[in-house]
């Protein structure tokens, strides 16, 4: 079996309402999409994360696995991270490049092996997933009404975590909003809160103070990603476990940080990371060295059902009599905000049962994906790569 072919799109759905975290407001959500066509007719679908500009550099990269027999996984993940190493891997590009194609592979060898992308990883431990609802973003001019409304939703629909977003208004503002949604979901249901690295680490700890009356779950991204200064501060000074990590890439990216404790909580998202096999490493190192593992999650069906399964074998971080969500299993952030692609592009994957979501059963990923709604989601050209790289690597 031979990767023959790779369409590479930029995929953008337009929001009814926008919405905003602390960086900015969006109108729009938006996904880059492969589908990789084998010589046997198997097809395989990876998405990762970029705008249209991406695209160029991310198709460079995947030249590089033409050819190749997509059952050597490991042998392609490494061809493409060695190929790149002293160039771009860094910038993202690469590595999105690597994720979105390590995705597809396990779509691929699992329909041909007539097996799930899960028993692929090595066989699943678990047949569900533990997931909260990630919304309560700042919506309608940063309405307060619309933010406890949405909490009741989640909580009614019965999740049982939800994570919110501050960092966009004042710190005592941010924290009334804390404060009021915790009570009004109660105590049965966790809260996790996201700053997506807005505060400098003295606001950042003056924030879990004014937080102090309501027990919450973990805060998130409370400074940049990499300034591990200041995260390794605010983790020092809180009693408020620190999460981060959705940003950072491959297991040097991440395992450095959970040796010199700059976060309790490891978030990776598998269209970051590496795809599945390297979310696989970067958990069983975490088990390894006593850190939580809560993945992100920020795309569509194809990325959700790729974390379900690499979820799926991961065993539990302590040694316990049984599975239990946040305390020694790891749960997965699961969107409920608004995204137009992710809505259509894929069956309907994101049912949850008491706040946790079944397998994929098919093989592969055990997704459908409905090309009319790829299609209708495209942006610009589809970039169409059939012929491997001339160059041996890109610096
Ligand atoms: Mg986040």
């Amino acid at each position: 079996m031979k990767i023959e072919k790779i369409e590479i799109r930029y995929l953008e759905g337009k929001l009814k309402y926008p919405f905003a975290w602390s960086q900015r407001w969006t109108d729009t959500r938006s996904v880059i999409n492969i589908k990789v066509f084998t010589d046997n007719d198997i097809i395989g679908w990876g998405e990762t994360f970029g705008s249209l500009e991406n695209l160029d550099s991310i198709s460079s990269v995947l030249k590089f696995s033409i050819g190749e027999d997509p059952r050597n996984i490991q042998k392609i993940w490494n061809k493409l991270y060695r190929s790149t190493f002293q160039g771009h891997v860094f910038a993202k590009s690469a590595v999105y490049a690597i994720s979105a194609l390590d995705t597809a592979l396990y779509d691929i060898v699992g329909k041909y092996e007539n097996k799930t992308a899960s028993q692929i990883l090595g066989g699943n431990f678990r047949n569900s997933i533990p997931v909260y609802a990630t919304g309560l973003y700042y919506v309608n001019d940063y309405s307060f009404n619309d933010l406890i409304k949405e909490a009741e939703e989640h909580a009614s629909c019965g999740y049982k975590g939800m994570k919110m977003k501050i960092g966009a208004l004042t710190l005592k503002e941010d924290a009334e909003r804390v404060i009021e949604v915790k009570k009004a979901i109660g105590d049965g249901i966790k809260l996790m809160f996201d700053a997506n690295e807005a505060y400098d680490p003295i606001s950042a700890i003056k924030f879990t103070k004014l937080v102090s009356e309501v027990e919450l779950e973990w805060f998130e991204e409370p400074c940049a990603s990499r300034d591990d200064a200041a995260n390794t501060y605010v983790r020092n000074n809180s009693l408020i476990p620190i999460s981060g990590a959705e940003s950072l890439s491959t297991r040097w990216d991440i395992v450095p940080r959970m040796i010199n404790n700059v976060f309790d909580i490891i978030q990776p998202d598998i269209c970051a990371v590496g795809g599945p096999s390297e979310m696989n490493k970067v958990g069983i190192i975490a088990q390894t060295l006593g850190k939580k593992f809560n993945p992100h999650f920020w795309g569509t069906g194809i990325s959700f059902a790729a974390a379900l399964h690499s979820l799926s074998v991961q065993p539990i971080t302590q040694i316990g009599m049984k599975d239990i969500p946040y305390e020694n299993e790891s749960v997965l952030e699961c969107d409920r905000t608004p995204h137009p692609v992710r809505e259509n592009l894929t069956n309907d994957i994101f049912t949850h049962k008491n706040s946790r979501i079944d397998l994929p059963t098919g093989n592969g990923l055990g997704i459908e994906v409905d090309e009319k709604a790829l299609d209708s989601f495209t942006v610009g050209n589809v970039i169409k790569i059939d012929s491997p790289s001339l160059g041996r690597r890109i610096y």
